[in-house]
């Protein structure tokens, strides 16, 4: 199955970004709000800066406490972005996640963002893609 397959099966509102400078408690604001794991940091909703998680709230709380929460995102954030592309299996992409021990993962075309995808969207397609074949070596050994 391919990365796209997963992105026409997602609503389409778009990714969830905050803009570079944003402070940690504007970034734990979205999160909340919005009831999902991770925010892309960028300028323009397009180009990456970084990935902030959940987790690395928590940490920064922990480690901190609530001081952190006026700090930049930039303190907390991860600037390498591991992406991926359209065309990418989500066999190799579920892959990557488990090797990077992390959750989510942009999908760029050209440089731009196109969407966002989590090891939860992965499973569920794997899931949906495994069902599909069973039932149809069952027809077909039913079939004979
Ligand atoms: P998560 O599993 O998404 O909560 O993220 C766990 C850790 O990995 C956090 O420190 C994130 O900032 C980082 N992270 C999340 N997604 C990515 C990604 N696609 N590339 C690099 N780091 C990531």
């Amino acid at each position: 199955m391919l990365v796209s397959q997963i992105l026409k099966s997602k609503s389409d509102d778009g990714v969830v970004t905050l803009p570079p400078g944003s402070t940690v408690a504007e970034v734990a604001a979205v999160l909340s709000k919005r009831r999902i794991g991770s925010i892309i940091i960028s300028p323009d909703g397009k180009t990456l800066t970084g990935i902030v998680s959940e987790r690395d709230v928590v940490r920064e709380l922990g480690r901190r406490g609530a001081v952190c929460m006026t700090d930049p995102v930039e303190t907390i954030m991860t600037p390498t972005v591991v992406s991926c592309a359209r065309n990418d299996q989500t066999d190799t992409v579920l892959q990557k996640m488990t090797d990077g021990r992390f959750r989510h993962m942009p999908v760029l075309e050209g440089g731009v963002m196109v969407g966002l995808i989590s090891i939860g969207d992965v499973v569920k397609a794997r899931l949906t893609e495994l069902s599909a074949e069973k039932d149809a070596l069952e027809g077909m050994i039913k079939g004979f």
